[in-house]
């Protein structure tokens, strides 16, 4: 019994940390933060969705970063210009970013 009570805290500990480790997308000006796939992130910087909260940004109303919380995202496939791997995070089917999606 004292067993899964262990397992339980250890899940409920993970998912957490997994909720606020999330990726959003920010400027250091804008008050809101977005997913990686919202085209009104712009320029943003990644952070975590906790530092964000932090810094006083709320939620974008366009993409809704809350309600993408649960989905699965993965580093872009795309490539930049240099020829390094894309470093956005994308929930898109197509592994892509908005930015390497268009191509
Ligand atoms: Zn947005
Ligand atoms: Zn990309």
């Amino acid at each position: 019994m004292k067993k899964i009570v262990v397992i339980g805290l250890f899940l409920f500990f993970g998912l957490a940390v997994k909720g606020f480790s999330q990726t959003v997308y920010a400027s250091a000006k804008g008050e809101k933060y977005h997913t990686a796939d919202c085209k009104l992130s712009g320029d943003a910087d990644g952070m975590t969705l906790a530092a964000a909260k932090k810094a006083g940004k709320g939620a974008c109303g366009v993409c809704k970063p809350d309600e993408h919380a649960k989905d699965k995202v993965s580093q872009c496939a795309g490539k930049t210009a240099d020829g390094t791997k894309c470093k956005r995070m994308t929930a898109s089917k197509s592994g892509k970013c908005f930015q390497h999606n268009k191509s």
